[in-house]
């Protein structure tokens, strides 16, 4: 059997203290790395590992990359000296969500209304069959006033519906005819937690405010969604992923749509998905104790279940608060502004299920953006620990933007993982976030040197699709605090970045071990799965600004090359 030889590279082992350490090459054997060391080492590896017709092949160097592979040969590729990166580790996505999003018209870094005009024509321009037209990603900032309206889409295109989802998904911006066609009129009451916006005459302008993007814009988009489509996304994104280097993903918040597009999929892929996928069940707070835990055992059954490789349910997902852009974190000390906002499980509605949920073994996310959120996470975990006794766990909390002093070490001494996403610290999406939230608890605001230090797992992921998916310019924000959009964007807490090291760890080793796959994933180890990302340009050679645009050239998952060469 042919083993392969990759050689004469920089390869990545991880970081002590700042300092990386590399190999020069490595060997994989089927889906597994046989062997990381020195360039002789591996040679000689190789050699013994193989037959001594191979051998003597090996030794007089005439293979090379793309050789004819027979019994007992060794394939040699050779690097040309460009870094192998473990395959990162997305520790935080939604899978199928991002595949949609990667459909529509991208608005993240059109910086002014004219710009988001112009893409708006083009995009009707270059369809003109299509029934409607969705766009994705545009910041507040880039509209006139913060202040977006039908009319201003209307102006481009006004012949079909137009749905544009803000950057943080939490509102949607929509021209007349979408209105028409979600049957939105004056008498239209406002839903339950979000805003229809109003004109001084009580027309809707266009904007849709959180449950309100939901309930009408999503999901009237859902309902005329069909699988062929959810299939296209999954396929669009698996690709968008494996061109970025990520090779597994923690689908975190997935439900029966997803679900069932990921089964599609496995017997699309012939029962193994093109990346390695893990996933939270998302839990929605009915109130209701029995409704509640009544979901838990969906988690429990689908966790027990199993699925062909390349699915894992490993646990479930809470949502404690919201975001503090829209000032509806929970937050122990109001918004500059004086608003606050209580959070979505309260410690008693949150308990049984934490409880629950930990005593039958499922791994508990919890998302908790503000420091009272926070708090109410980590009492829902310590009381689970206490009444479930000891025993493994290894339980997370998502995004901790503004956690209190203490809570690093708080972290620390439970063994829960920060699961956290540079990407959301963009300098050029922080101004409204650092106004709203003011100078003193701003500086603290993404502390991650705070959980180095404190000696908890720090796990990198991009949230996508409220972020981009791409692993190189999320290392980007990481080692640097500033904008991967916009270079002009100075940095925001240049003190808090953390080395380019260490931010490789946190996307790759520490996300693999927060999601329970350490013993397999997340490193260049003998023994792991050969999951592993070439870089194009070398961020430890030329420094990090090679991160922002940076490349992946070659990708390979359980040792077959999936992207590049
Ligand atoms: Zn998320």
């Amino acid at each position: 059997m042919a083993i392969t030889l990759y050689h004469n590279g920089q390869v990545f082992l991880g970081a002590r203290g700042s300092e990386p350490e590399f190999a020069e090459a490595f060997i994989v054997d089927g889906d597994t790395i046989l062997f990381v060391g020195t360039e002789a080492d591996a040679c000689e590896a190789a050699a013994a590992r193989t037959d001594a017709a191979s051998a003597e092949t090996h030794a007089g160097a005439e293979t090379h990359a793309g050789a004819e592979t027979r019994a007992g040969t060794v394939v040699e590729v050779d690097l040309g000296g460009r870094l192998v990166l473990p395959g990162f580790v997305d520790g935080h996505a939604h899978i199928l969500g991002t595949g949609e999003a990667l459909a529509r018209v991208p608005l993240t870094d059109a910086r002014d209304l004219k710009e988001i005009q112009s893409r708006l024509a083009a995009a009707r321009a270059a369809d003109p069959h299509a029934e409607r037209i969705l766009g994705r990603g545009w910041l507040f900032d880039s509209v006139p006033g913060g202040a977006p309206t039908a009319a201003m889409i209307d102006e481009v295109v006004a012949d079909v519906p137009v749905y544009l989802d803000a950057n943080d998904y939490h509102s949607c911006w929509v021209n007349s005819a979408a209105l028409r066609e979600m049957g939105i009129d004056r008498s239209t009451p406002n839903p339950v937690g979000g805003e229809i916006e109003r004109d001084a005459n009580g027309d809707a302008t266009g904007m849709l405010f959180e449950t309100a993007a939901g309930e009408f814009a999503w999901n009237h988009l859902d309902d005329i969604n069909d699988a062929a489509s959810e299939d296209e996304a999954l396929d669009r994104v698996f690709a968008a992923y494996l061109e970025a280097g990520v090779t597994s993903a923690v689908d975190m918040g997935l439900n029966e749509v997803d679900l069932a597009a990921f089964d599609r999929a496995l017997n699309r892929h012939n029962g193994e998905l093109p990346i390695n996928v893990i996933a939270h069940w998302r839990i929605n707070n009915a109130g209701d104790r029995e409704r509640n835990l009544s979901q838990v055992d969906r988690a429990i059954d689908l966790a027990a279940a199993g699925r062909p490789s390349g699915l894992r349910v490993a646990g479930i997902k809470c949502i404690i608060d919201g975001t503090i852009d829209a000032c509806t974190a929970a937050m122990s000390e109001p918004y500059t502004n004086g608003r606050n906002s209580g959070p979505i499980w309260p410690l008693a509605d949150l308990e049984p299920v934490v409880v629950a949920a930990d005593a039958a073994g499922l791994q508990i996310a919890l998302h908790a953006i503000g420091d009272e959120a926070i708090d109410i996470a980590i009492s829902a975990l310590e009381t689970a620990a206490r009444v479930n006794g000891d025993k493994p766990r290894r339980h997370r909390i998502e995004h901790l933007e503004y956690a209190a002093p203490g809570t690093a070490e708080r972290l620390a001494e439970l063994g829960i993982t920060a699961s956290m996403q540079p990407v959301h610290t963009d300098a050029a999406i922080r101004d409204n976030w650092n106004e709203l939230l003011g100078a003193e608890r701003s500086a603290r605001g993404f502390a991650w040197p705070e959980y180095e230090d404190a000696g908890a797992l720090l796990a990198f992921s991009t949230d996508t699709p409220t972020a981009p998916h791409e692993a190189l310019p999320n290392l980007y924000i990481a080692t640097t605090r500033k904008s991967a959009l916009d270079p002009s964007c100075a940095a925001n807490e240049p003190e808090l970045a953390v080395s380019l090291g260490n931010a490789v760890l946190h996307a790759t080793r520490d996300a693999a071990i927060a999601a329970g796959e350490g013993d397999r994933r997340g490193e260049l180890r003998a023994g792991f799965a050969a999951d592993f990302a070439v870089v194009e340009d070398n961020p430890f050679a030329l420094g990090v600004e090679a991160l922002r645009e940076g490349r992946v050239s070659m990708t390979v998952v359980g040792g077959q090359v999936v992207h590049g060469g």
